[in-house]
């Protein structure tokens, strides 16, 4: 649905950051007046990001710059960030020139929906971490929100504990180079989007759904490139270009109530078409195979985090046929992942969940779609 958006936008907040200003000049004047002239360095004056985005709504791959300016007046790190649940993961970072102005350049082609977006200036040089005013941006997706389904069917998500990170291993003997930066570009698509965190642990030989598919300990995903019929999850004759998927089970959560979990996360791509499919991100060819390598990873790793096919809706990374279209979540992918993220909350807390007990004689579900 549009977002409508009151004519002045969010321009609400003004008045309030003057008067914090003047209260602080206030401040400052009679601190100086209190103090004895020698006194060197005694009040900083209270540093404040005043920001504006370039547009309240764009499309996908639209222009979205956060411009700005700091006071007082200095070069400093700016980092955007956008609201994911009840923490904020950063979506651009620049720099602040002299004269305390900046500009980020908000990517419009990782994330897209309706998005809270605030400046922040990283602690620096003694300055204090100091957070600007919050904007609502929106950027456009295709089809329907209702375009979606889990991996899992279920009342409640089979999810992964979005506050811990997922640890991440690739088996690219079969994959041509290049492929790891591929993954990487997948996996942030994934965590602007849903607040999902990755961690890359490393290469291994492991290929899930063979004899050689124990993971290595602390291991929750892998990603490896195959041919049909080299694992039990990858089926000769299938035709498919990649199977993702996990195992499902129940995890007792911090009140000891038994939640829909998933581990032991996996993505096989059938090496022979990924050679053949356009590298990153774009629109692919326009004869052949369509999509691209990042189309494929996606689609798959959004099986290994919950996601199951949206059948009807060609604008979403989840149709179960690869797209001439550029790689963007829809906003079916969009509403699915951020119901298996990090707004539906944490399952075993900030805690190390490691140690978070499986329910004796929970069934593992083993479930995985092409
Ligand atoms: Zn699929």
């Amino acid at each position: 649905m549009p977002v409508v958006l009151p004519a002045h936008g969010p321009r609400g907040h003004r008045p309030r950051r003057s008067a914090v200003r003047a209260v602080a000049s206030a401040l400052t004047v009679a601190l100086v007046a209190a103090l004895p002239v020698t006194a060197a360095g005694a009040a900083r004056p209270p540093a404040s990001v005043a920001d504006e985005p370039s547009s309240l709504s764009v499309r996908t791959a639209g222009d979205l710059r956060v411009s700005g300016k700091v006071r007082p007046a200095t070069a400093r790190p700016v980092r955007v960030e956008r609201r994911v649940g009840d923490s904020w993961v950063t979506v651009a970072t620049t720099r602040s020139n002299a004269d305390g102005r900046f500009s980020a350049e908000v990517p419009t082609t990782l994330f897209v929906g309706r998005s809270r977006l605030r400046t922040l200036l990283p602690a620096a040089g003694g300055a204090p971490e100091t957070v600007g005013d919050a904007t609502t941006v929106t950027i456009r997706a295709k089809g329907k929100a209702s375009s979606r389904s889990l991996l899992i069917p279920g009342k409640e998500a089979h999810r992964w504990d979005p506050c811990r990170t997922i640890d991440y291993r690739v088996n690219l003997r079969q994959a041509p180079p290049g492929t790891l930066g591929e993954v990487r570009g997948a996996l942030r698509r994934v965590t602007m989007q849903s607040g999902l965190r990755f961690r890359y642990a490393g290469a291994t030989g492991v290929v899930p759904g063979t004899r050689n598919g124990t993971y290595p300990p602390g291991t929750d995903l892998v990603l490896a490139w195959v041919r049909p019929g080299q694992s039990s999850h990858f089926p000769r004759g299938s035709g498919a270009a990649g199977f993702g998927g996990a195992y499902g089970s129940l995890t007792l959560d911090v009140n000891d109530r038994a939640v829909p979990t998933l581990s032991d996360g996996f993505v096989l791509i059938e090496s022979g078409v990924y050679e053949k499919l356009d590298p990153g991100f774009g629109a692919g060819k326009p004869y052949g195979y369509s999509g691209t390598r990042g189309q494929l990873l996606m689609h798959e790793i959004g099986h290994a985090v919950g996601m199951g096919h949206a059948d009807r809706d060609r604008g979403q990374v989840m149709y179960p046929v690869m797209q001439d279209a550029p790689a963007v979540w829809g906003r079916g992918d969009a509403a699915n992942l951020e119901r298996l993220g990090l707004s539906a909350g944490c399952i075993a807390g900030p805690a190390d969940a490691r140690t978070t007990a499986r329910r004796p004689g929970t069934p593992r579900v083993l479930a995985y779609l092409p």
